[in-house]
């Protein structure tokens, strides 16, 4: 209640202090560079922007290769919003060929980033460099952390407040209805980190194993107690060595692990390869580094988490 009266005030003034034409200014135009900076971003801007996602729902941002749609779109925007940590490799030359005058938002600013060193010790066992060079032998931007930071919900709401921050700096009449929305949206975001950590919680520590197609779990691993692993590594530009592979079925059989999963945007060849080997059926689909489309089963970031939590339990159980 507080904070409507609070809103009515402050838009009531700001009318007043506008000239006439000025009262239906245009939305703020929003890129971000995958799908759910763009669901983050919708929260926070409610109507008052148009948003749009350069990687889409169930695409790889990993891999993404820009188009001349994505240097109009650029172009255009108010407001830039990226991941960071080296996800968008490819953003670099994309704001330069748009010459982008996008207020530019690194969504995990203020993050506490696991660095890969740390990320691959911690399952264990070594990963290709996925990243190493694009498909054409180019060296890319070198992964010094591990880019996957939303998958902890805590790190999620240091995106919400960065997005937030910088939509109220670039459009101060609607200031107060950015960081309300922000806010409440916060508290969902809160519950939700809670409720994650309790359900899985239930679950005894060594049944706790979950294997995937990509590192993409390492935040999650940490907030939720759950350990992944991958013979992947943490891009998806390259396949696993048949060594790696036949190294993880190997620690399959040896620590009874039965839940595997594929990714929405990643390839499910190597899945059905260990799916194969081992004889044990897929978990199903993780959504990790793109949201589904809106029919589907994680359209938000909220989503992604009521779906992926219960669907990881399921599995660890037959463990
Ligand atoms: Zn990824």
């Amino acid at each position: 209640m507080k904070h409507l009266l609070a809103l009515c005030v402050s838009l009531a003034l700001g009318f007043a202090a506008l000239p006439a034409q000025a009262e239906e200014a245009a939305p703020l135009k929003i890129v971000t560079s995958f799908s759910i900076l763009a669901d983050m971003a919708k929260n926070v801007a409610g109507s008052r922007a148009s948003i749009t996602s350069l990687v889409g729902p169930d695409a790889d941002a990993h891999v993404f290769e820009p188009g001349p749609a994505d240097v109009a779109m650029l172009a255009e925007a108010d407001i830039l919003i990226i991941n960071g940590l080296g996800f968008e490799p490819w953003l670099v030359r994309l704001a330069a060929s748009a010459k982008s005058k996008a207020k530019f938002v690194t969504a995990s600013y203020g993050v506490k980033p696991i660095e890969l060193e740390e990320a691959h010790h911690h399952h264990g066992h070594s990963h290709g460099h996925g990243h190493g060079h694009d498909k054409d032998g180019h060296p890319t931007v070198p992964h010094d952390f591990d880019p996957h930071a939303w998958q902890d919900l805590r790190n999620g709401i240091i995106y919400v407040r960065n997005i937030a921050d910088a939509l109220a700096e670039k459009d101060p009449a609607n200031a107060t209805l950015y960081l309300a929305n922000a806010e409440s949206y916060i508290t969902e975001l809160k519950k939700l980190h809670e409720w994650a950590r309790a359900e899985i919680g239930r679950l005894p520590k060594e049944k706790r194993k979950v294997i995937t197609t990509h590192d993409a779990f390492a935040y999650f691993s940490k907030a939720y107690g759950v350990e992944f692993l991958s013979p992947a590594g943490i891009g998806t530009a390259s396949d696993p060595s048949a060594e790696a592979l036949a190294r993880l079925v190997d620690q399959m059989r040896r620590e009874n692990i039965r839940a595997i999963f594929m990714e929405n945007m990643g390839n499910p060849r190597m899945m059905e390869t260990i799916a194969r080997e081992t004889g044990i059926e897929n978990g199903g689909t993780l959504y990790s580094d793109a949201l589904s489309a809106p029919g589907g089963p994680a359209p938000t970031y909220v989503a992604m988490f009521r779906y992926n939590v219960p669907v990881l339990i399921e599995a660890m159980q037959k463990n």
